[in-house]
């Protein structure tokens, strides 16, 4: 029996751990995948308070190191429930189950995919979600990233220094990311913008080939790439706590600044709740704010 169980191991899981284990109480972190969760795939972060420039991953080792340290601990298993029970918790995972005092979610979201046919069928034969990770096979090719988030701009600027031309295809002529960054772009002679245009087809014989480009008076155009990458948001990964969280329409789990949740001893942390400003350094804040909740929660039924 834990203390506190968090699910998801991003940097509002990771913060929530450091936190917890500061007010000397037992955590266990359940992670799906690798810790870091996002931001691993980030390649230069700039906007995080003391480091002007550090890598996602680099970012990412130090906070597990410094909650393993801590003496936090952690499972690489999918949390697929959790069911309150006797004035405890049990997450249930895809290898077992796990019981905690307190639970916080801190799930985050997945990539939202485009939705045009193929897309599935050509993940690593040219599309792709994570520019750090394949963008490397690209050196010297022709890539599009399609969106218009800071994930996208920052994508094509790292693509910009591998692949010999980036197209930044957006559906709006206005950024949704960083207005600096999109000045970074404007200035790279290797990056042409096509906006107000969305991604319909993709071509391909064994590896992708080219795309099919629409723009808003409707016109096509049919644009040779090596590589797509896909950058259009993401989907907040709580549809298996719904029992215990109110969801909004869009799937983020509803709390205020507090992180609790409709469920005393349940709270949600970062990215995938409710809120205005998704970034690593309010996910930080939030794990801080449901651990200092958690922790009170704990102490107010001892
Ligand atoms: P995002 O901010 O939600 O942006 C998604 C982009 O994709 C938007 O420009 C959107 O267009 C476009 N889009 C959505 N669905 C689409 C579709 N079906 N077809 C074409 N385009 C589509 O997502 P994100 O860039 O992944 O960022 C997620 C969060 O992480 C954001 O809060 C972001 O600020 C944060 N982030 C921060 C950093 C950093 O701090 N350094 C780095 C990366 C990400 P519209 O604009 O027209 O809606």
């Amino acid at each position: 029996m834990y203390d506190i169980v968090i699910i998801g191991a991003g940097p509002a899981g990771m913060t929530a751990a450091i936190y917890g284990r500061r007010a000397s109480k037992s955590v266990l972190m359940i992670e799906a995948k690798s810790y870091g969760g996002q931001i691993i795939n980030t390649p230069d972060i700039e906007n995080y308070p003391v480091a002007a420039h550090i890598s996602g991953f680099d970012f990412a080792t130090k906070v597990f190191e410094q909650a393993t340290a801590l003496g936090a601990q952690t499972v690489f298993e999918k949390a697929v429930g959790i069911t309150p029970h006797d004035g405890v918790f049990t997450v249930t995972t895809n290898k077992g189950a796990y019981e905690g005092k307190t639970v916080i979610i801190a799930t985050g979201s997945e990539n939202r995919k485009l939705g045009v046919p193929d897309e599935d069928r050509l993940v690593g034969r040219g599309v792709s979600y994570c520019a750090t990770c394949d963008g490397a096979f690209f050196r010297g090719k022709t890539v599009a990233v399609v969106g218009g988030g800071n994930t996208a701009l920052e994508d094509a600027l790292y693509l910009s220094e591998l692949a010999e031309t980036v197209y930044l295809i957006h559906r709006r002529d206005e950024f949704r990311g960083a207005e600096a960054t999109a000045e970074k772009l404007r200035e790279r002679e290797n990056v042409r913008f096509v906006l107000n245009s969305t991604v319909t087809a993709l071509h391909a014989d064994k590896r992708l080939q080219s795309i099919t480009v629409k723009n808003k008076n409707g016109d096509e155009t049919e644009l040779s790439v090596n590589g797509l990458f896909v950058a259009v948001g993401r989907i907040p990964e709580n549809q298996n706590f719904a029992s215990v969280c109110e969801l909004d329409a869009s799937g983020y789990a509803v709390s205020g600044e507090d992180c609790k949740t409709k469920t005393p001893g349940v709270f949600v942390a970062g990215d995938n709740r409710v809120k205005e400003v998704r970034q690593l350094v309010t996910a930080a804040s939030d794990g801080a704010a449901a651990a200092t909740e958690a922790v009170k929660y704990l102490n107010s039924v001892r």
